[in-house]
């Protein structure tokens, strides 16, 4: 039974990062329009669905966001990830006012003491402002030591395990779980769901930017979601597998 849906709402993002499941790039685009999406989402929430998550690309560059959040409001569970490079007051406060339920803030690049400063500065404003935020962290197998200090950083700056995701890179420099547990200062912490191996949760599903269906955003088995509905979301689904998102590099690596 699904519980949980995010949504890529563009593929536009001004920080083009060379690793994006999503390719997304600064002149990337969309398909999606508030008036589909907000009877869509409030229909999936009626059939059952708590949570919708609002990714990218980057959400704060779909320019009908504080639209789509004010109008779900109270509808369902509403949480978004941004990279944060919009993040000014200004954008706080418009957030403010669309009461979002919680806010990510992602940390590609853990080795920049800039950008980690910057997430830890909005992550912090974000709560000043009444705000439920945390960080997403990406940890690469070839970074393990930034990714922990970064770490280390944000936890010693009160956000706790709680409000980080460690977040595995995908494809390659993909690291074990163990070197994931280590940079989490070897206490409990939040991943994906299949940290410990490829396997598609029951409860999730994620919806891109240009309407493919897929059980996790990173697969690229994917279906084509013709009728925005929760039933139509269901038949886009159904029988659908899921392609290991590092099977090409395995494959590589096999015939090497
Ligand atoms: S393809 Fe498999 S391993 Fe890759 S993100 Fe999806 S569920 Fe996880």
């Amino acid at each position: 039974m699904l519980e949980r849906i995010s949504i890529e709402l563009t593929n536009a993002c001004q920080k083009g990062c060379s690793f994006c499941y999503n390719q997304s790039r600064p002149d990337g685009g969309t398909t999606w329009q508030v008036g589909s999406l907000v009877p869509f989402i409030q229909d999936c929430a009626a059939n059952g669905i708590r949570a919708v998550s609002f990714g990218g690309g980057e959400p704060l560059q779909f320019a009908a966001i504080f639209d789509l959040l004010r109008d779900l409001n109270g509808k369902i569970f509403r949480s978004l990830t941004t990279n944060g490079l919009l993040l000014d007051e200004a954008m706080v406060d418009r957030l403010h006012a669309a009461r979002p339920d919680k806010i990510h803030i992602s940390i590609h690049f853990p080795q920049s003491s800039p950008e980690v400063e910057r997430v830890q500065r909005q992550v912090h404003q974000l709560e000043a402002a009444g705000i439920r935020s945390g960080v997403n962290l990406l940890v690469a197998r070839s970074n393990l030591q930034a990714a922990s200090e970064a770490a280390a950083r944000l936890r010693d700056s009160g956000i706790g395990n709680d409000r980080i995701v460690y977040l595995p890179m995908r494809g390659q420099d993909t690291p074990t779980p163990d070197e994931m547990g280590e940079v989490a200062g070897s206490k409990k912490f939040q991943s994906m769901s299949c940290l410990m191996g490829c396997a598609s949760s029951p409860r999730f599903c994620s919806i891109g930017w240009d309407r493919s269906v897929a059980w996790c955003s990173y697969t690229r088995a994917r279906q084509t979601l013709d009728e925005l509905t929760y039933a139509g979301l269901l038949k886009a689904i159904d029988g659908l597998g899921l392609i290991y998102c590092g099977e090409e590099n395995a494959e590589r690596a096999r015939s090497a």
